[in-house]
């Protein structure tokens, strides 16, 4: 690299890539190695401007953003360095940042809240708060009008489901043996996390719908991806230059994937699928992150179904969604059900991952120490907000985990069993990937077929 004109230098756990001025690339030290920040279809060496990252994260305030870049808190971006320093030190002439969706939707938002007075809970899901929002006056694309989220008091990590009907939140609490402690009306410390985080997620919602006219009925995945933003921004109730990420996931947050939400995108199709005359791939409006397949969430207007899928281009610029269907209703208290919405998983040849190796969401949360279990204290007055104290350990693991696979509820399709997939209307796709399954399986003799054994017992598999 130097050879070609670059300078390279090393910093603590990194290392900088710099053409002259122009900063080049970044990598991570990772054990004796270093990483570089390659996101996706594009290089690191993509330098993007602070509005473009203002609006892959939800709207969340631009000098907070910069901060975080100067910091090395997040990973995976190229912002000109005089970029960075003119948002942290605005001066009389530099700082006119209009957004008009942060406008629009009141959302502009310190990255850094306001500080707490009380102090933090000492381990992961010690203390969780919980509220319950809604109902929303549009159904979301998987029929929910209300929300519950849950914000672990010592990490900020935040998960969300999407529900039909308050009763499921209290359902949800009670199958799971939660002990469900609500706030005395005299205790304002007690009510304020997760309700005040609920405002914000809703101003932030609000934002992110508006700046690409989308539809409201989008609100579930655009405060999914809030969240999904959220948790990899730093907080003041944390230790300084620290986000939920840092301690829930105990990692650097790679934020290089992000992308506009409600953007104009095109995924690339299966290629098993492909006659030789029919398009590669096909447009669609982005919406999100998939946690389970570190895929990007997208929604394809003309199929009406949410697609995941690895292989997408984006265009930031353009918004996705230019023709509402006509039966969608964004009218207070419609009660039209736009029906359900499918997903679709897209595997292709080669596809590259969403995240980048430090971006582990599929990785269990950091072990927790049990906590106490507190004991429940009847209240003789309550308000909305509750704080829920958690009893199993691994319930609220598995849980969050679950949150974070499925918070979108929509209906997952797809062939649960051999005979669905081999009659559906998929037959020949599923048929042809499953030859080369069993194909690949016996080419690197994986098992070999014995007859029964009437002595031996045997283990069903999957
Ligand atoms: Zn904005």
């Amino acid at each position: 690299m130097v050879s070609k004109g670059l300078q390279v230098s090393f910093e603590k756990d990194k290392c900088i890539i710099t053409a002259g001025p122009t900063l080049v690339a970044t990598a991570n030290q990772v054990g004796d190695l270093y990483l570089l920040d390659v996101m996706n279809e594009t290089l690191s060496a993509h330098v993007v401007t602070l509005q473009t990252l203002h609006e892959r994260m939800a709207h969340v305030n631009v000098q907070g953003i910069a901060s975080m870049i100067h910091n090395n808190v997040v990973s995976g971006i190229n912002v000109r360095q005089s970029d960075v320093i003119t948002a942290i030190y605005p001066t009389s002439d530099n700082h006119s940042f209009i957004c008009p969706a942060c406008v629009f939707g009141k959302a502009t938002r310190s990255v850094i809240p306001k500080q707490r007075s009380s102090s933090r809970a000492q381990n992961c899901l010690d203390l969780v708060h919980s509220d319950v929002c809604g109902p929303l006056e549009v159904q979301s694309v998987g029929s929910s009008r209300y929300f519950i989220t849950f914000v672990d008091d010592h990490s900020t990590w935040v998960v969300v489901y999407t529900m039909r009907n308050k009763s499921e939140a209290k359902a949800h609490l009670e199958l799971n043996g939660t002990q469900h402690q609500l706030t005395t009306a005299y205790n304002p410390e007690q009510k304020g996390v997760a309700e005040r985080l609920n405002r914000t997620l809703i101003d932030f919602v609000r934002s992110m719908l508006s700046h690409k006219q989308v539809s409201k009925r989008f609100w579930a995945e655009a405060l999914a991806t809030s969240i999904y933003v959220r948790n990899r921004v730093t907080s003041r109730a944390l230790p300084v230059n620290t986000t939920p990420h840092h301690i829930w996931m105990n990692s650097t947050p790679n934020v290089g994937h992000l992308r506009v939400f409600g953007s104009k995108c095109w995924y690339t199709l299966p290629k098993l699928e492909l006659r030789k005359l029919d398009l590669r791939a096909r447009e669609a409006m982005f919406l999100g992150y998939s946690q389970c397949s570190r895929a990007y969430k997208l929604w394809d207007g003309e199929l009406n179904k949410i697609v995941v899928s690895r292989d997408v281009k984006f265009d930031e610029s353009t918004c996705g969604m230019h023709d509402i269907p006509a039966h969608e209703s964004d009218s207070t208290n419609s009660d039209d059900d736009v029906g359900e919405v499918s997903e679709e998983v897209l595997e292709n040849d080669g596809a590259r991952s969403v995240s980048e190796n430090d971006d582990d969401e599929d990785d269990v949360p950091p072990p927790v120490e049990t906590p106490n279990v507190t004991a429940p204290t009847p209240t003789p007055a309550v308000r909305r907000s509750s704080r829920v104290s958690r009893p199993p350990a691994s319930w609220w693991r598995s849980n969050f985990a679950a949150a974070l696979l499925s918070h979108a509820h929509i209906a997952i399709e797809g062939s649960k069993t051999f005979k669905q997939a081999t009659n559906g209307p998929r037959a020949a796709f599923w048929q042809t990937g499953i030859d080369k399954e069993l194909s690949s399986q016996t080419k690197n003799r994986t098992w070999k077929l014995v007859p029964r054994s009437e002595a031996s017992n045997i283990f069903t598999s999957r």
